[in-house]
């Protein structure tokens, strides 16, 4: 493990994964923003593997901001990919670094919202998706001591939520 600025990693792969899909599909196009806590120093992790969690929520994300797979409306349709890294204190009074990725896409129907962390478990289409992405970040998380949770509303959006341990 190396001690990693997390800010400047979020920040990096959203980079990444921002260009990365306007590389493959001209019309993609997401509006995204960060929210940094500047206070937040570096912390002890594989920076790889967590760079490969993160690429993975971002890709999602922006997946699911597809106009075309929103729901009709009159209201037009704006997508978002927000970032934000903050500080906790978990009740145990354990410092954790929390770092969240939102989108204001399809959401996880609830019927679902179990399995999407078992290998293989997709909704996307032939060739678009192993279900593997949920999975291994899952495993990184667990590794690494954190946790990676979620929270989702249908037609509304979905929140992953990535909690590490400071020191
Ligand atoms: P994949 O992206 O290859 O389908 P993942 O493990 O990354 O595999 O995700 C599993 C499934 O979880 C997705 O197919 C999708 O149904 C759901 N999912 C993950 N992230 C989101 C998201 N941000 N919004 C809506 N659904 C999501
Ligand atoms: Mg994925």
């Amino acid at each position: 493990r190396e001690a990693t600025d997390i800010n400047a990693l979020c920040d990096e792969y959203l980079r990444l994964s921002y260009h990365g899909l306007r590389a493959k599909d001209k019309t993609f196009a997401s509006d995204f923003k960060t929210y940094f806590d500047e206070s937040i120093g570096a912390i002890k992790v594989i920076p790889q593997d967590i760079g490969r969690v993160l690429l993975n929520l971002y890709n999602n994300a922006f997946f699911a901001v597809k106009p075309s797979l929103q729901p009709v409306s009159d209201e037009p349709y704006k997508p978002l990919v927000t970032v934000k890294t903050n500080r906790i204190v978990s009740q145990s009074g354990e410092s954790l670094i929390e770092i969240s990725v939102s989108d204001n896409g399809i959401g996880i129907p609830h019927q679902i919202v179990d399995k999407i962390f078992q290998p293989f478990f997709t909704t996307k289409p032939t060739g678009q998706g192993t279900g593997l992405g949920l999975s291994i970040s899952y495993d990184i998380i667990k590794f690494h001591g954190g946790q990676l949770k979620v929270e989702t509303e249908e037609g509304k959006g979905t929140t992953f939520i990535i909690q590490l341990p400071e020191k």
